[in-house]
């Protein structure tokens, strides 16, 4: 690709670093099935103090400059340096809150405990950040004569709702497969919406998955699976964003869900470069999260990473990340291959995710199906509306302090993934208490009763003084 900035950024192989391709190749894997990663020229980075990158990024925030007040054009040169402004496809995504959970954490006596609110955006999930990269990409391929009909992904829900939105935003169609009956209704009514073309199969993730790869193989679809590298670009802002949001202070603690295991590399790949590039000196620990019934990370971490099994992953609240991972077919195989077996369970970005965790010294811990909607629940009720998947995390999170590994002074951040109202059929079994494996200890379901005012008034006073006092 032509460089038109003074920055330059390629494909390389995560396992060659002579391997290259540019980035507007039509490329998912390296040749030996290796993932690929976007590398950034440093040297030109560098020529950047870390203060003026500091003052250039809180200068952009949130202007309405087109692309830079996105919080991930905002970073444009350390994301994807050469492409047109005019073929970025932007909903000014990022520049999420971070919610102080003073309440909630000093239930659990944390004095320091924030919430990222990524699901504070346009299609309601982390996605968004990734996907304005990929689609960008494919505007610029096709704007430089690049024949791609559609765009195209499997997905657990979230995926294919922001490639809808963002595919829709840009003119170009969107194929989408989801596995029929195992996504929440607005997962699936986004990407209808949309005008994407919606495909609900009689299969799992992993049918989803295949089908797409062939798809996009034989028929020239260009493939928006989390393999795409493009996507870990963008959403590899979100730990500078963090750290941004708390004046450049780096957090003790990120805890992060993850399911195909991008989003955990692209938390660590931020934080990477603000180190390399000087902006920060310290590593968060980061700390990934798994449902109990789809931990194949968390059993590799229990061997110390020595070995990787996968597994089939059952089904879980937390959707998006009930992974069997059908991605990691024939050429994953041989890229994952120190990992015997490989083909269900197996998140596409095991290699990335370990060494990232092994940099910082992360740990992964798993949540039952009860204590992940507890976690959700509780949190709720001081003020939150979380997505089971922040519910994993939140678990998670509660588990190591109480086994005292994040101690009371620290700070902590918890990544929420997706907008709890993507969710809410799960939360309405929850509060009705037909939720199966939760004891619904925080069930609040409506209180019914006949429009009379001293029944009423009765009522509400016993719960007034039920509830608060004390
Ligand atoms: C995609 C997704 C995840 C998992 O992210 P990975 O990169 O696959 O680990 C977690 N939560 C939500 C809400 C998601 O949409």
């Amino acid at each position: 690709m032509a460089a038109e900035s003074e920055y330059n950024a390629w494909f390389q192989s995560i396992h060659d670093p002579n391997e290259r391709y540019q980035v507007d190749e039509v490329v998912y894997r390296a040749k030996d099935g290796a993932l690929l990663e976007v590398v950034h020229d440093k040297d030109a980075l560098r020529k950047t103090s870390a203060q003026e990158w500091k003052d250039l990024f809180r200068a952009r925030n949130q202007v309405n400059q087109f692309p830079f007040g996105s919080g991930v054009w905002g970073k444009k040169e350390w994301v994807l340096p050469n492409i047109r402004n005019e073929n970025v496809v932007s909903m000014f995504e990022g520049h999420t809150n971070l919610f102080w959970a003073e309440r909630y954490g000093n239930g659990l006596g944390l004095d320091d405990l924030w919430i990222k609110q990524c699901g504070n955006t346009h299609t309601g999930s982390f996605k968004d950040l990734g996907m304005t990269v990929l689609v960008s990409m494919v505007k610029e391929m096709i704007a430089r004569g690049k024949q791609l009909p559609a765009i195209a992904c499997a997905s657990t829900g979230d995926t294919s709702a922001a490639l809808s939105a963002y595919a829709a935003a840009a003119g170009i169609p969107a194929v989408v497969f989801l596995p029929r009956g195992k996504v929440s209704v607005a997962q699936l009514i986004q990407p209808v919406a949309n005008g994407a073309i919606v495909f609900a199969l009689d299969t799992d993730f992993d049918g989803c998955m295949e089908i797409v790869q062939e798809i996009s193989q034989k028929d020239g679809i260009y493939l928006a699976n989390s393999m795409n590298s493009l996507r870990i670009e963008g959403q590899k802002t979100v730990g500078i964003e963090i750290v941004e949001q708390f004046d450049w202070e780096v957090p003790d603690w990120i805890v992060i869900p993850g399911g195909n295991l991008g989003n955990v590399s692209a938390l660590a790949k931020g934080f990477d470069l603000m180190i390399d590039l000087g902006l920060v000196t310290k590593r968060p620990r980061i700390v990934c999260a798994q449902a109990e019934a789809a931990n194949p990370l968390y059993l590799s971490y229990q061997k110390g990473f020595e070995v990787f099994e996968p597994i089939a992953a059952r089904p879980t609240i937390a959707n998006a990340i009930q992974i069997g991972n059908p991605v990691s077919i024939d050429k994953a195989i041989s890229a994952l291959k120190r990992y015997n077996g490989i083909q269900i369970g197996n998140p596409v970005s095991i290699d990335k995710a370990i060494s990232a965790l092994k940099r910082y010294n992360g740990i992964v811990e798993q949540a039952s199906e009860g204590e992940i909607a507890d976690a959700c629940a509780g949190a709720d009720r001081t003020g939150l509306f979380n997505c089971p998947h922040t519910g994993v995390a939140l678990a998670a999170m509660e588990k190591l302090v109480k086994s005292g590994t994040i101690a009371k002074g620290e700070r902590v951040v918890v990544l929420s993934t997706a907008h709890g109202l993507k969710f809410v059929d799960f939360k309405v079994r929850y509060h009705e208490m037909k939720l199966e494996g939760a004891g619904s200890q925080y069930a609040n379901p409506p209180i019914e009763l006949p429009a009379s005012y001293g029944t009423v008034r009765d009522e509400m006073l016993r719960q007034i003084d039920q509830r608060f006092s004390g």
